[in-house]
């Protein structure tokens, strides 16, 4: 879900979650019958129709008839002939005067389909699903009554997974929605405070959204300016939605009680790049809400924060949205609701590190149970994304978000190959720290010895070794501007 095609695994981290159960406190649960109505509003591209109609089938099923005011399904512009005729004449046929059909006249991504979705919806309450959903019974219910409660609540349902290969049904652990500096969205553990309460019914603080699946008031989402509609296919909404509610007076929490399963597919039926709209879509996120902490997102992706000749449109409105609902700052949204987001503020330069010696080679995270640092190709992705910080470190690898550091480059004094490793775990730290800055040696603090490249019948043609300074430069691309 959501998953990155390149890297799915980074969307499930959340692999330490512990065990909760909240089916029987769920049960218990009693909730009013005077609850606000709601919309349902699917999107799709070129979905099998078959998936469609258990979508709203089981939201048929699932709602109770007197809060369901409407099914609105927006055609992202499909070319599936299924999805014209026939599946407007079965809808109508079955579900007489529930379903509204919206046909986009182009491709507009997934963001701008939500928009128009929105827009067609007349119920108190909006909820948006991708169009491989399925409801399970009483999910509705304790949605509403959260937003009854606080209109300024953005309800995420639980999900679980449905299996693509079997449509087997398959729990997922109770978790939060998170994200990594890329912006790309995994979930996480739940805040402390939740497991102390011991409550595993109760809803879940989350700093933001996966994005399948999230219910709002209809005017409060309209007064929030929505998703930013400047963004294209797909990604960075999610996140962008959950820091914007948080800092301009709502929240967003996880609902145990609400479960919606999702079809997780192998292969989206749209677009095969979607990390350069993702790319995009994030820089803008990060120019108008992160403040200083921008910074991380270019760091992530490996961007230079100048010049960087990505084009991610006007936020001029955006910036302007932000300043007209008196929003406060990212650095409160990192202390109060995503604390445990890892922060990079001590990053001096980033990007791929180079020798003069080898400019087309760059040094590379290698096998980790190697531990330690090699040669590559250069080209610029997670194993060689560098970091040399404040404190003379240098780091490899992909950021993470609540994970494990980075590995470090560390001399330990007896190899003559640099050991990467966790450097928190290392007593004499300045084993760890280098001299260095752009174009100059890596020399070790402790030892003196140099970061150099030599000739070498291994990773192609060269090897990374710690020696007697030669004289050899270092490069890395980028330079952290505050
Ligand atoms: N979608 C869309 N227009 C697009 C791309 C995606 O309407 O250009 C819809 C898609 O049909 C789905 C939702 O956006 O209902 C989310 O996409 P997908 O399910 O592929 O993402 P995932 O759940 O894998 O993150
Ligand atoms: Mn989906």
């Amino acid at each position: 879900m959501r998953a990155h095609d390149q890297a799915p695994k980074l969307h499930r981290t959340g692999t330490h979650l512990k065990k909760s159960s909240n089916a029987k406190w769920c049960k218990k649960a009693s909730f009013p019958r005077d609850l606000p109505n709601i919309s349902l509003i699917f999107i799709f591209v070129n979905e099998a129709l078959s998936v469609i109609l258990r979508s709203v089938h089981s939201a048929v099923n699932h709602t109770p008839a007197h809060l369901l005011k409407e099914i609105i399904l927006v055609d992202d512009y499909s070319d599936d002939e299924q999805l014209k005729g026939p599946l407007e004449d079965y809808v109508n046929k079955r579900y007489p005067g529930m379903v509204k059909i919206v046909r986009n006249q182009k491709r507009e991504g997934l963001i701008r389909a939500r928009i128009e979705g929105w827009k067609a919806a007349s119920g108190e309450v909006t909820g948006f699903f991708d169009a491989h959903v399925e409801f399970t019974p009483s999910w509705a219910e304790p949605v509403l009554t959260r937003i009854k409660e606080d209109h300024k609540r953005i309800i995420l349902p639980s999900i679980d997974n449905i299996k693509h290969e079997s449509f087997e049904l398959e729990r997922y652990e109770n978790s939060g929605h998170g994200y990594n500096w890329e912006l790309w969205c995994m979930y996480i553990n739940p805040p402390k405070q939740w497991w102390d309460d011991g409550d595993t019914s109760a809803p879940i603080r989350t700093p933001a959204m996966i994005g399948c699946s999230f219910v709002v008031n209809r005017d409060y989402f309209g007064h929030l300016g929505l998703l930013d509609s400047g963004m294209d296919v797909y990604g960075g909404e999610n996140i962008e939605l959950g820091i914007k509610v948080w800092l301009c007076g709502g929240s967003m929490e996880v609902l145990p009680c609400s479960r919606v399963a999702h079809i997780a597919r192998m292969k989206k039926p749209y677009h095969s790049n979607i990390a350069s709209s993702t790319r995009r879509n994030a820089l803008r996120v990060a120019e108008v809400w992160m403040d200083h902490f921008k910074s991380h997102v270019y760091l992530a992706w490996n961007i230079p924060m100048e010049n960087h000749g990505i084009d991610y449109g006007d936020i001029s409105q955006r910036v302007a949205l932000r300043k007209s609902l008196h929003c406060k700052n990212f650095e409160w949204y990192l202390d109060n609701v995503y604390p445990e987001m890892r922060r990079y503020n001590n990053t001096l330069f980033y990007g791929e590190i180079r020798s003069s010696k080898a400019t087309h080679l760059c040094m590379d995270q290698g096998e980790k149970v190697n531990h330690t640092a090699t040669l590559h190709p250069c080209h610029g992705m997670g194993p060689q994304l560098g970091r040399y910080t404040k404190e003379g470190q240098f780091f490899l690898g992909a950021l993470g978000s609540t994970g494990e550091e980075t590995r470090c480059l560390m001399d330990d004094q007896v190899s003559n190959f640099p050991q990467l490793l966790n450097c928190d775990k290392v007593s004499n730290t300045r084993l760890t720290t280098w001299h260095f800055s752009q174009n100059e040696s890596i020399v070790n603090r402790a030892t003196g010895r140099c970061l150099e490249v030599i000739q070498a019948n291994v990773y192609f043609g060269h090897s990374l070794v710690l020696q007697t300074c030669s004289g050899q430069r270092w490069s890395i691309k980028n330079t952290m501007k505050q």
